[in-house]
C-alpha cells in the first residue's frame, strides 16, 4: 500500500477546518475553557519511523482522559488478568461521569476508560507503585520518547478544584470495598493525569507500542504482551469515545482514545498512529472536527480494521 499520508492529512485538514465554529470548547475549568478554539493539529506516526503533520501539531494541550489509557497499560503490565476482578470490560453507554451504573454494579466500573474506572485503575497503581504522580508522567515520557512532557498545574490544581463528581466516584466505591487506598491520594493522582501535556506528535508516537504489538520501538520494551495488546486495543475501539464509542466505530472504524481537551488518538495495528487536535467538542464530549476528520481519513486511505 503506497498511500501519500501528507497530501491526505493536508487535504483533510483544508477540507475540515470549516467545521471550526460548530462545536463548543469544554468549559468546566477556565484553562480548558481559555484554549483558542482555532487551534487544529493533525499528526501520524509510523511504525517505520516516520513523522507527518500539518496545522498545530507541535502545540502541547491538556491530554485529559486520553492519559487512561497510558493508565490502563501501566496497571494491566503489572496486574495483569487480576485487573478484572476491579472493573469490567464493557461499553458503559453513559457519560464519562456517570455515578449510575456503579448502585447497581455493586461499585465495579464498567470499563477502565470512564472516570470510575480509571480511578480504580488509579487506586490499583497506588498499590504497587510509591511515587504514581512521578510514575505516569515518566511512563507517557517514555512511551512518546520525549522526556520534555510535563503536567500543567494550573489544569491540575483547576481539576482539583472542580472534581466533586470524581470524588463521589471514588468514595461511593470505597463503600462497596472497591477502593483500597487514600482517596485524597487517589484523586490527586487521577487529576495529575488529566493535566498531562502533549501535542499531536507525542501523543501519535505514544501509542505506538500499541500499533506495535505491546512493543515501545523507541527503547525496545516490551510494555504489553501480544494478547494483552489485543484487549487494550478491543477496549479502545469499544469504550474510547464516552457514549459515543458505537459511533466512532461506525464512522472510522479505528481502535482510539479521545480526551475533552479536544484530542483523539486512533491506531491501525501494523502501521501508524494518528492524532487529531481540535478542541471544540461535539455533545458527547468528543473533538468535533478531529470525529470528521479521522473519518475523512480511513475513507480516503480506504484503510480501517474491518
Ligand atoms: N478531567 C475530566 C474529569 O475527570 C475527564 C476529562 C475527559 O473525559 O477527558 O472529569
Amino acid at each position: 500500500m503506497n498511500i501519500d499520508y501528507q497530501s491526505c492529512i493536508t487535504e483533510i485538514y483544508n477540507e475540515t477546518r470549516s467545521l471550526i465554529g460548530q462545536g463548543k470548547v469544554a468549559n468546566y475549568i477556565p484553562a480548558l475553557a481559555e484554549v483558542n478554539p482555532e487551534c487544529y493539529g493533525i499528526a501520524i506516526a509510523t511504525l517505520t519511523g516516520e513523522i507527518y503533520k500539518i496545522g498545530n501539531a507541535d502545540i502541547e494541550f491538556s491530554i485529559q482522559s486520553i492519559s487512561k489509557v497510558f493508565l490502563f497499560a501501566r496497571v494491566f503490565k503489572v496486574l495483569g488478568d487480576e485487573l478484572w476482578t476491579r472493573v469490567d470490560r464493557e461499553p458503559s453507554g453513559s457519560a464519562f461521569n456517570s455515578l449510575v451504573q456503579l448502585e447497581s454494579e455493586n461499585g465495579i466500573p464498567r470499563n477502565p476508560f470512564i472516570n470510575a474506572g480509571a480511578l480504580v485503575a488509579t487506586d490499583c497503581l497506588l498499590s504497587f507503585c510509591k511515587n504514581p504522580i512521578e510514575d505516569i508522567l515518566y511512563f507517557a515520557r517514555n512511551l512518546a520518547d520525549n522526556q520534555k512532557i510535563h503536567y500543567d498545574s494550573r489544569i491540575v490544581n483547576s481539576e482539583r478544584a472542580t472534581g466533586f463528581r470524581n470524588a463521589a466516584l471514588v468514595n461511593f466505591m470505597k463503600s462497596f470495598g472497591n477502593i483500597h487506598n487514600d482517596i485524597d491520594s487517589i484523586l490527586d493522582a487521577y487529576f495529575h493525569q488529566c493535566g498531562i501535556m502533549m501535542n499531536c506528535v507525542d501523543l501519535a508516537k505514544s501509542f505506538l507500542f500499541l500499533v506495535n504489538g505491546g512493543i515501545n520501538s523507541f527503547n525496545d520494551e516490551q510494555i504489553l504482551t501480544r494478547s494483552q495488546t489485543k484487549r487494550a486495543n478491543a477496549l479502545m475501539q469499544t469504550c474510547g469515545f464516552y457514549d459515543e464509542s458505537g459511533e466512532f466505530a461506525f464512522c472510522v472504524g479505528l481502535p482510539g482514545k479521545s480526551g475533552v481537551g479536544g484530542g483523539i488518538v486512533a491506531i491501525i495495528p501494523g502501521l501508524l498512529a494518528i492524532c487529531v487536535w481540535a478542541p471544540e467538542l461535539n455533545s458527547h464530549g468528543n473533538s468535533l472536527v478531529g470525529m470528521r476528520a479521522l473519518e475523512l481519513f480511513t475513507t480516503k486511505t480506504g484503510i480501517s480494521i474491518f
